[in-house]
């Protein structure tokens, strides 16, 4: 049987006509190589920014369906335009949107998971000999609904289609050569990892690392999918290879550093200090669909019997999390107030080298101090540990952090285009 290879090409990549052509190339190239091939494109460079522009000029909230409906047109031009260029190239393409295959969601607007992937269509066409073109990050409920998966969401409809498809590995193509050691355009003598494990990748994905959507690394650990990270611009290298292999020896502490800039800290003041108080908050913010990260429960005041409750969401989700927190004061019996920054960064370091290693955290916290970074909260897992710091910080941070777990490279990376679209 032939092998099904699934190939995902982000926005920088398809930013124009001469890169269309150029990923058109790289696609027919694996169909030469005697494979099947799925392609998965994101919309061309910044387009989905600008449609959220758009949307956010003409209203302060807009519906969740409504920008789903928006922000879904995106993909659908460059499939479309993809489809065009391997024709002209002479082999046969076909391009598909979510709605169109069957590439089933939640009822959920803005960050749907996928649920289920219809094949039967992708295969027939496969079988006939065709390249599939398939936009990234839509999908559709069973009502005939259209979502989104959140932004960066084509890196999870590629892994999905490959675990569906069961193919043979998903190709990542994107604007530099792999994943790094942390962004090469934030420390530019970064490292290139040859390999990385699943847990790793998905900690740094989770910490702000955007160079993968973290759900895409979710389903390629679940359905151990092969995923491969590699420069749309320069093929003769290889990248960077995800899989399950943990390493027999770990040398370093440390595999990754990433900071996050895309958080605000809330902190709901004065709630009385009884059972129940933070089950009835976050369950209320759970039902909204609202995922929190660091949380902080602070030690009761004797006097008032109260205490304050600090965490962190996205702030896409702020004014959400906001709105529903007002409603919900009365029902947790608190008059206190509730403050917001959007002045902070989550800075993290990770690495399976750090079980059971003492002094990680201890070297964490010196280089911050050292650096005169204040530490606003911090929060660890087996593999990571983060700091929230203030934002004009975050990037001093993750230099010295980079630095003192001697992360760095003698080569510089390579990095296209501008800015990242995430
Ligand atoms: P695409 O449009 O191809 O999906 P993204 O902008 O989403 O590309 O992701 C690629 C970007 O991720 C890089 O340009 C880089 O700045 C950023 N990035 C952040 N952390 C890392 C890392 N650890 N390794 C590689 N790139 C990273
Ligand atoms: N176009 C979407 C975004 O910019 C999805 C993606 O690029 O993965 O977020
Ligand atoms: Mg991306």
């Amino acid at each position: 049987m032939r092998k099904i290879i699934v190939q995902k090409f982000g926005g920088t990549s398809v930013a124009d006509t001469e890169k269309i052509k150029n990923v058109a190339k790289t696609v027919i190239k694996e169909k030469q190589n005697g494979n099947d091939v799925v392609v998965v494109v994101s919309a061309m460079g910044h387009t989905t920014d600008y449609l959220v522009k758009m949307a956010k000029d003409l209203s302060p909230n807009p519906s969740g369906r409504e920008m789903d409906m928006l922000l879904s047109t995106g993909e659908g031009v460059s499939i479309a335009l993809l489809a065009m260029a391997i024709q002209a190239e002479g082999y046969e393409a076909i391009s598909f949107n979510a709605m169109q295959i069957g590439i089933m969601t939640e009822n959920v607007h803005s960050k749907a998971r996928i649920v289920d992937i219809k094949t039967d269509k992708l295969r027939k066409n496969l079988n006939d000999g065709k390249i599939i073109v398939v936009a990234g990050f839509q999908g559709v409920t069973e009502d005939g609904e259209i979502t989104t998966l959140g932004r960066g969401g084509s890196d999870t409809s590629a892994v999905a289609l490959a675990a569906a498809l069961n193919a043979e590995r998903c190709d990542i193509y994107t604007d530099v050569e792999g994943v790094y050691t942390t962004d090469p355009r934030v420390v530019p003598n970064a490292s290139r990892l040859n390999e990385i494990s699943y847990e790793e990748m998905l900690e740094l994905a989770h910490a702000g690392a955007n160079v993968l959507h973290p759900r895409s690394v979710e389903t390629a650990k679940q359905f151990n999918v092969p995923m491969r990270v590699r420069s749309s611009f320069k093929l003769d290298n290889m990248g960077t290879l995800i899989l399950g292999v943990e390493k027999m020896e770990i040398y370093k502490p440390v595999a990754g550093v990433a900071a996050d800039l895309s958080q605000a800290r809330i902190v709901v003041c004065d709630v009385p200090d009884k059972p129940g108080v933070a089950a009835k908050l976050f369950t209320t913010l759970a039902k909204d669909n609202i995922s929190v990260d660091m949380i902080i429960q602070s030690y009761a005041r004797k006097i008032s019997n109260t205490n304050d409750i600090a965490f962190t969401v996205d702030t896409a989700d702020l004014s959400k999390t906001v709105a529903a927190l007002e409603n919900l004061k009365s029902d947790l019996g608190t008059e206190g107030d509730i403050q917001v920054d959007e002045n902070i960064a989550k800075v993290s370091i990770v690495g399976a080298g750090m079980i059971d290693r003492p002094g990680v955290a201890s070297t964490m916290f010196e280089t911050l101090a050292q650096q005169g970074i204040n530490i606003r909260m911090i929060s660890t897992s087996e593999i990571k540990i983060s700091c929230l710091v203030d934002k004009e910080d975050a990037k001093r941070a993750v230099q010295a952090l980079h630095k003192v777990f001697e992360l760095e490279s003698d080569i510089l990376a390579e990095v296209k285009g501008d800015l990242p679209n995430v």
